[in-house]
């Protein structure tokens, strides 16, 4: 298959400020290429966060107690929300924070007929030093600026966004986050607003950033029951740091510890090659809740997306997918799919694991991205050199695989019979480690609150 071009912000996803400032170029070139039909120039008012005016929220919201059921359900927002209307012939206007609340729109309006919509989803953290931390945040607002250009809504500076972003969680941080390893779950979404049947481009939209109560990472398994749907991910199994529990059979004699994913039917697929699938967009996820509500109907937690004759594996609901065996040379492998066919959201988990596993494990596991079938994942299941899989991504943090089932067979990991999933913990481990503070890293990005 050919690989379909990328667009650069895609690929050039790197932390450091050079990275963004690259990345804020690119997003200022689009912004100048881009006319709309009527020959008016996008971008009249940059997005511009020293215009950003705060209304405090008269009425503050309940924060639910850190052993609460309640933000299980990721129902309780926070109090506030952030707002920044633009148009065509004006550009960006200035970002307000005010009180969380319902939006109104015209029934016309572009996202509602033509999904005219991308989001991202990150997370606050409350580390165990006190201090209130995003994570690689700047890959996010890359992103954001990629997947927004993808369904025509304007460009904007990923910088300028970020500070938005950082100022927005300094408002919430000091009521929503009170206990150290709490956190909440950032989503920043934009949608085009303005108003014609016609298939043109948006000529207004209108960023927004809300934030939900979310249960804490390590908290995960001491809240059971876990909700049907937790952001679109699975509630991780085992408690990060400590050995995982020996997975129990349930009365259908399945495991109930560890992941059990559904691989998708030949007459579902996720994306393709020149089509979207390597945006955040919400477009990508209305389309994929049938065979999710079906996978869950038959006991298993996601659907592991698989991509064409081949039944190549791609990504495990909205998280990425990461396998580790051994090759018939004994080479530890931790294989996952590559980003060249635009077919795999590059996940800021995904190349975290990838960038941690280079610089920690080298020598001991090959890391490969690279295109791999179920078939190869069946045949190593076979051979006994199927050691561990898991799903990443920000909602569903590192989670474990116990099971897969793939046309009629249930292709079981060592997890599943009680074995530890050691590799997939100690990464899970370095990731919370550098989320929460414990080690100083440039990846978490410490955010100045407003009290
Ligand atoms: C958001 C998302 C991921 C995970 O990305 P992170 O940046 O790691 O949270 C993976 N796959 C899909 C389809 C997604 O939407």
């Amino acid at each position: 298959m050919t690989p379909v071009a990328v667009s650069p912000t895609a690929l050039e996803w790197e932390a450091n400020k050079e990275r963004t400032r690259e990345a804020q170029d690119n997003s200022q070139k689009i912004v100048a290429a881009t006319t709309i039909p009527n020959g008016i120039h996008i971008g009249a008012g940059e997005l511009d966060a020293s215009k950003l005016t705060i209304t405090r929220n008269p009425a503050p919201r309940h924060v639910p107690a850190s052993d609460s059921s309640q933000p299980w359900e990721q129902t309780v927002p926070t109090d506030h929300m952030l707002t920044c209307k633009w148009s065509a012939v004006g550009g960006w206007e200035a970002p307000e924070i005010r009180a969380h609340g319902p939006l109104s729109f015209s029934p016309l309006a572009s996202v509602l007929q033509y999904a005219t919509e991308c989001f991202e989803g990150l997370k606050a953290y409350r580390g165990y030093d006190g201090k209130v931390r995003l994570f690689r945040p700047q890959r996010n607002a890359a992103r954001f600026v990629h997947s927004a250009t993808r369904v025509s809504l304007p460009a904007f500076s990923p910088t300028e966004f970020l500070k938005l972003l950082k100022a927005y969680v300094g408002v919430e941080a000091p009521r929503w986050l009170p206990d150290r390893g709490r956190l909440i779950y950032l989503r920043p979404t934009l949608v085009g607003t303005s108003t014609a049947l016609g298939i043109t481009a948006p000529t207004e939209a209108l960023l927004i950033i809300v934030a939900v109560s979310t249960p804490a990472v390590e908290d995960s398994r001491a809240r059971a029951p876990p909700p049907a749907a937790v952001l679109g991910g699975v509630p991780s199994s085992t408690v990060n740091g400590a050995p995982p529990a020996v997975p129990q059979p349930g009365s259908d004699g399945k495991p109930t510890i560890g992941t059990r994913l559904i691989a998708s039917r030949e007459d579902m697929v996720r994306a393709w090659p020149g089509g979207f699938g390597n945006a955040k967009l919400g477009a990508n996820y209305g389309p994929s809740m049938l065979a999710q509500q079906e996978g869950r109907n038959r006991g298993y937690h996601q659907v592991l997306w698989l991509f064409g004759e081949e039944c190549v594996v791609t990504e495990a609901g909205g998280s990425n997918f990461f396998v580790l065996w051994k090759t018939r040379e004994g080479q530890l492998e931790l294989v996952t799919a590559p980003l060249g066919e635009g077919i795999i959201l590059p996940g800021v988990t995904r190349q975290s694991v990838i960038d941690l596993v280079h610089e920690r494990f080298a020598g001991e596991i090959e890391l490969v991205e690279r295109r791999f079938t179920m078939y190869e994942v069946a045949t190593a299941a076979e051979e006994g050199r199927l050691l561990e899989a898991f799903a990443c991504g920000t909602a569903v943090f590192v989670s474990p695989c116990a099971e897969i089932h793939f046309r009629s067979q249930d292709i079981a990991l060592p997890l599943a019979r009680g074995e530890p999933a050691t590799y997939s913990l100690t990464i899970r481990g370095w990731l919370k480690d550098i989320m929460y503070g414990n080690v100083a890293h440039p990846w978490g990005v410490v955010v100045d609150e407003q009290t």
